[in-house]
C-alpha cells in the first residue's frame, strides 16, 4: 500500500486549510511527491508554482504539481479540505447537501482511478463529511480517516502545559466525541507525565483547580469561535494536525491519535464515525485504543454519538 521509496499525496481543495497543510507538509519535507486539485484549476496552477518557488528552502526535495484524479492511482494518501460555505441564511440541512454533492464530484473520481490508498478528511463538520467519504467509496472504515478532534485535542495539551508550566509534549490528555460542541475531555484519563491530572488537583486544594480545568475545557470547544470572530477563519493549526496524522500513515509510526474512526462496538458505539484515540500506521487504524470513562464520561460520550447520528440522518446522500 504506502511505497516507501515515493510517499505521495494528493491534496483535494487548496483553499485555506488545504494550502496550510501544504505548505506545513513542505516545510517538515513530509513526503516526495504532492498534486494540489481544486475546481478552480487556476487556483491549483497558481498554489503549485508558489510552494516550487520555496523548494530551494525545503529540507527536501519534493514534486509539487496540479494534477487531476488520475493522479491518484498510486497515491498513498487523499486529503479532502474542499468544501463549500454556508450562505447566508442557509440551513446546517442545505449547507450539508451542498457539501455531500462536492464530496460526491471528488470521492467517485478518486475511486475510479484505481487509488488504494487512505482518505483523510478535514472538511466540516468532518466527522460527518468522514462517513459519507466512507460511505461514497465502500472502502474499509480502517482507510477513511477523519482529523476528527486531533487539532482540538492539540488546543487542549497546549492550555494545560501553560498551566502547569510544563511541556505540552508531556500532557496526555485528551478531547473526544464530535469535533464540534458536544466534544468533552474525559479528565480522569488525562495525565501529566506519569501522574493525573484530578490528582495533581487535589493535592493543590481541589476546588479551585478543577473550576480552572472547566474553564481550560471551554476555551478548547469555543477556539475555532474565537480564532474566526478574530480573523475570519482558522487554518494554520488544522494544517499541522493533517502533517502530523499524515506522518503517522506515512512512516507506519503506529501513533495514538485522536482521528475520527468508524466505532464498531467500542465504548458500546457503532456504526458512527466520531473523535476517539486511535492507533494510526500505514494501513490506516490500526484499532481504536479504548479508554476506561467513567460512567457519566461513557454518557457524555452517547449523547454526542447520538449527535452525530442525527446530523447523519438529516443528509439524503
Ligand atoms: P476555502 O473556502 O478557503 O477552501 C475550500 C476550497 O475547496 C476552495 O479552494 C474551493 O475552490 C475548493 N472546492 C470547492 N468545491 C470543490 C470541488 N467540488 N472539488 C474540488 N475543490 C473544491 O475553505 P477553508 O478555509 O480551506 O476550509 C476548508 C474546510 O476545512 C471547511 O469545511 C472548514 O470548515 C474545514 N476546517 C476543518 C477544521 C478541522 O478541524 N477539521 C478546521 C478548520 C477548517
Amino acid at each position: 500500500m504506502v511505497t516507501r521509496d515515493n510517499r505521495k499525496v494528493v491534496l483535494v481543495g487548496t483553499g485555506m486549510v488545504g494550502m496550510s497543510y501544504a505548505y506545513a507538509l513542505l516545510n517538515q519535507g513530509a513526503c516526495d511527491e504532492l498534486v494540489l486539485i481544486d475546481v478552480n484549476r487556476q487556483r491549483a496552477e497558481g498554489e503549485a508554482m508558489d510552494l516550487n518557488h520555496g523548494l530551494a528552502f525545503a529540507p527536501t526535495s519534493m514534486k509539487i504539481y496540479a494534477g487531476s484524479y488520475d493522479d491518484c492511482t498510486d497515491a498513498d494518501i487523499v486529503v479532502i479540505c474542499a468544501g463549500v460555505a454556508q450562505k447566508p441564511g442557509e440551513s446546517r440541512r442545505d449547507l450539508l447537501s451542498r457539501n455531500a454533492a462536492v464530496f460526491r464530484s471528488i470521492v467517485e473520481p478518486v475511486v475510479r482511478s484505481g487509488f488504494n490508498g487512505i482518505f483523510l478528511v478535514a472538511t466540516n463538520p468532518v466527522d460527518i463529511m468522514t462517513r459519507i467519504t466512507c460511505a461514497l467509496s465502500g472502502f474499509n472504515p480502517r482507510r477513511v480517516i477523519g482529523s476528527g478532534t486531533v487539532l482540538d485535542t492539540a488546543r487542549l495539551r497546549f492550555l494545560l502545559g501553560d498551566f502547569f508550566t510544563v511541556d505540552s509534549r508531556n500532557v496526555h490528555a485528551y478531547v473526544i466525541g464530535e469535533h464540534g460542541d458536544s466534544e468533552f475531555v474525559p479528565w480522569s484519563q488525562a495525565m501529566l507525565a506519569t501522574r493525573p491530572v484530578l490528582a495533581l488537583c487535589e493535592e493543590d486544594g481541589g476546588d479551585c483547580c478543577e473550576c480552572d480545568l472547566r474553564r481550560i475545557e471551554s476555551n478548547v470547544r469555543d477556539a475555532a469561535q474565537q480564532i474566526i470572530k478574530a480573523k475570519n477563519a482558522t487554518y494554520y493549526g488544522i494544517g499541522m494536525s493533517l502533517v502530523r496524522i499524515t506522518k503517522a500513515i506515512l512512516g507506519d509510526e503506529n501513533s495514538v491519535l485522536t482521528v475520527s474512526a468508524m466505532l464498531h462496538g467500542e465504548y458500546g458505539e457503532s456504526g458512527v464515525y466520531v473523535g476517539v484515540p486511535c492507533i494510526v500506521n500505514r494501513n490506516g487504524i490500526r484499532r481504536v485504543h479504548t479508554m476506561a470513562l467513567t460512567d457519566e464520561e461513557q454518557a457524555q460520550f452517547h449523547a454526542s454519538c447520538e449527535v452525530l447520528r442525527d446530523v447523519y440522518a438529516e443528509i439524503e446522500l
